[in-house]
């Protein structure tokens, strides 16, 4: 049979073998993971922000009728 691979991951960015003790392969990608999550978190915020502005509006329809 074939020799068994050894554990591995993969680099969340762009995709090569690493260790499994590693999430990221490079600085460079290291770098780009943290703008990635800066990103994904200001899109929670704002996805929290508009829920926020529809639940007001709701409220204020409600007080106003
Ligand atoms: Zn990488």
């Amino acid at each position: 049979m074939a020799e068994k691979v050894a554990q591995h991951t993969h680099c969340q960015i762009c995709g090569k073998s690493i260790p499994v003790s590693e999430t990221l392969c490079s600085e460079e990608c290291k770098q780009r993971y943290q703008s990635l999550l800066k990103k994904r978190k200001l899109l929670v915020y704002l996805m929290y922000g508009s829920i926020f502005v529809v639940l007001l509006l709701f409220a204020m329809n409600i007080l106003a009728y």
